[in-house]
């Protein structure tokens, strides 16, 4: 399969680790929005996060806590920011956690709330 990431995964081409188990790996991003810019990726090949079970969610999400601790302390910053890119704004098909320690996304809503809970309270 053509998927960067497994490619990462399996050794044939490099990356900067920080966190290796059996299940997981983190390393950083090659193209960072923000100084210490690390993605979470399991290593097998999901391409949805919907398609993860609940043995690698949790799993997961015990690496995001222990590297939210890790790269806040290494930084010496207190924020992060801990995403997923879903649907057209994921580049890369293989499930992946971006952690971006001090990074503050501001974006400013185009609709109001109420016009927005009017959208979402609606029937299917
Ligand atoms: P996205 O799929 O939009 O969530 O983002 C994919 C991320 O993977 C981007 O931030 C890229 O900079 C990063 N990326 C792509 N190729 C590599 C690579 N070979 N090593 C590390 N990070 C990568
Ligand atoms: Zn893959």
């Amino acid at each position: 399969m053509d998927c960067i990431f497994c490619k990462i995964i399996n050794g044939e081409i490099p990356s900067k680790k920080i966190y290796e188990d059996d299940k997981a790996i983190v390393f950083m991003d090659i193209n960072p929005n923000i100084d210490g810019h690390c993605l979470i990726v399991p290593k097998k090949h999901y391409t949805d996060f919907k398609e993860l079970d609940d043995e690698i969610i949790l799993h997961i999400e015990k690496i995001k806590r222990e590297m939210t601790d890790k790269l806040m302390k290494k930084l010496n910053v207190n924020a992060m920011t801990i995403s997923m890119n879903y649907g057209e704004s994921q580049i890369v098909k293989h499930v992946h956690i971006h952690l971006l320690p001090n990074f503050i996304v501001k974006m400013k809503p185009e609709k109001s709330v109420d016009e927005v809970y009017e959208i979402l309270k609606s029937e299917d």
